[in-house]
């Protein structure tokens, strides 16, 4: 059957690339609208040298009705991947109108131009910070609702407003995907994570130790519950994470209205574990040093993923070794990201 095209809001991102190649992989024509707020052209010139097929670029703003408007006007859109969003945690903290209005407004601008077009077909991107501190690992889609930050706050909302707009237009169907901690890169080393601060996250700030961009990697914290006391997260290969919006729009027809699914493997990985996994991959030592717990973190946090294969037939294959020598070969090969001269 021929495939229909799909818009991809944020696809020149981290996770918005890897997921255009695998779209194109698998015969979906894209259409990328990305206002290149955190991202870089070059990324869609990567993305459209590792897989051939249709991929269409719109520079505009989620925010922008008529520019929304006139792209559906002009495509004919049978189903919108949502990435186009902010992320940082801290930054949410620090500027939360900003967090609202792009998270939470942006979908609303996104939503209505779908009613007005008649497009019925939603994957978002959600992430496992709704659950904020989890009361139970693994942690399951029933898991309390307890947002900590604004940014955490704005994907809930917009989940409640994904799910009210599913009830109230039967034909309708939505994925909320809750991300768990994506990391690594294409294999080829062309696309992959391109912070353009200091990174927040573990895996880019290792990265950065490993290619000598930064000096040493803190641990924050190594007197948790853990089986050697550092943070234990679940963290899911991109490419894996891609292929589960791929499954998520093979499927989206069989689904009930707007349904939350986990997309993690399901296995914790401590920082301690990412840390030797990374020295194997790059080989040689990192520099580290431990520091105190950073507030706000958990100690222990992984997926359920039972529902993602129950319903989409989808399960990681990748692990953390194979994460690490991705990101080492992208990062490596590019210092300096898609800024690499
Ligand atoms: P990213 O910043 O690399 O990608 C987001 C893309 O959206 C960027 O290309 C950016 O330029 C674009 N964008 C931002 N605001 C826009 C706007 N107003 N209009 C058009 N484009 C805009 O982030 P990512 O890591 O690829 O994350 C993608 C999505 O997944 C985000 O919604 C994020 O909240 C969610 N998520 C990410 C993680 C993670 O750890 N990376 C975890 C859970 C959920
Ligand atoms: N972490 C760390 N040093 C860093 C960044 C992160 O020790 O420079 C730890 C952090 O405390 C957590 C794990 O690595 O236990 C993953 O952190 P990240 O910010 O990547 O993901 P999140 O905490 O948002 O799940």
């Amino acid at each position: 059957m021929a495939r229909k095209t799909v818009l991809v809001t944020g696809g020149a991102g981290y996770i918005g690339s890897h997921t255009c190649v695998e779209l194109l992989n698998a015969g979906f024509p894209v259409v990328v609208l990305d206002n290149f707020r955190n991202s870089h052209p070059e990324a869609i010139e990567r993305v459209r040298k590792l897989a051939a097929g249709s991929l269409k670029l719109v520079t505009g703003d989620v925010c922008d009705s008529a520019c929304l408007e006139r792209l559906f006007a002009e495509e004919s859109i049978a189903a919108v991947i949502h990435f186009a969003g902010l992320k940082a945690v801290g930054e949410s903290v620090a500027k939360p109108e900003l967090y609202y209005r792009v998270n939470v407004g942006g979908t609303l601008t996104l939503i209505e131009a779908m009613l007005k077009a008649q497009c019925s077909r939603f994957v978002f991107s959600s992430s496992a910070t709704v659950y904020g501190d989890p009361q139970e690992v693994p942690v399951p889609e029933n898991a309390r609702f307890a947002p900590e930050s604004p940014y955490g706050a704005s994907k809930a909302m917009v989940e409640r407003v994904l799910t009210d707009v599913a009830k109230a237009n039967p034909s309708w169907r939505v994925a909320l995907l809750r991300y768990f901690n994506p990391v690594g890169a294409h294999v080829s080393g062309e696309i992959g994570e391109d912070p353009l601060g200091p990174p927040d996250n573990l895996f880019p700030y290792v990265a950065q130790v490993a290619v000598g961009k930064r000096e040493y990697l803190t641990i924050h914290g190594n007197d948790y519950p853990t089986r050697d006391g550092t943070g234990e997260r679940d963290y899911i290969h991109v490419v894996d994470l891609a292929r589960g919006h791929v499954a998520a729009l093979d499927h989206l027809d069989e689904l009930h209205a707007a349904t939350a699914i986990n997309l993690g493997r399901g296995i914790g990985g401590t920082v301690m574990e990412v840390l030797r996994a990374f020295e194997k991959a790059c080989g040689h030592p990192i520099k580290h040093v431990v520091g105190p717990r950073r507030p706000g973190d958990v100690a222990r946090y992984f997926a359920d993923p039972a529902q993602a294969e129950k319903l989409l037939g989808w399960r990681a294959e990748f692990d953390i070794e194979r994460a690490c020598a991705d990101t080492w070969r992208w990062q490596s090969r590019y210092p300096d990201g898609f800024r690499t001269r």
